[in-house]
């Protein structure tokens, strides 16, 4: 299997600096900032700095040193977004779009981290 990583998308931008973005954590191998058009209170978006372009891309190829860093750093904003549902806080959901049939819109790896309200369904039935 070979991916194609286009370096032209805004996230990649973003990790060259050449667009601003709303910084959450950054460590040596991930990056974490709010989504500029947020659906909840709380909605981050965590990416690895590699260029993978979706989460199997990641998970098939990246180092484990970076998924350590990546899983940990995303563990670590939901505790400092205070959504972990212990101590009376209501908990989270996590989602990646990958490929056209979840309208990845940014073709460069990213976790979704929302929270800070009642989420609902995980999904809209139908379709
Ligand atoms: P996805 O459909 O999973 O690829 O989602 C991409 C997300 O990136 C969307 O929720 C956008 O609102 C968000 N987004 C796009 N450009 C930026 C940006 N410059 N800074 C922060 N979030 C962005």
């Amino acid at each position: 299997m070979s991916y194609d990583y286009d370096d032209q998308n805004i996230f990649a931008k973003i990790l060259r600096g050449e667009i601003p973005n709303d910084t959450v954590l950054e460590t040596e191998h991930s990056l974490a900032f709010r989504d500029i058009q947020p659906h909840a209170p709380v909605h981050v978006l965590v990416i690895p700095k590699g260029a993978y372009v979706s989460f199997d891309h990641f998970a098939a190829e990246a180092d484990p040193v970076e998924i350590v860093d990546f899983t940990r750093a995303l563990g670590r904003i939901c505790q400092t977004e205070n959504v972990c549902p212990v101590d009376g806080h209501e908990g989270y959901r996590l989602l990646s779009n990958a490929g056209p049939a979840a309208n990845q819109e940014v073709p460069h790896m990213h976790m979704h981290l929302v929270g800070g309200h009642s989420l609902g369904a995980i999904l809209p039935r139908g379709g």
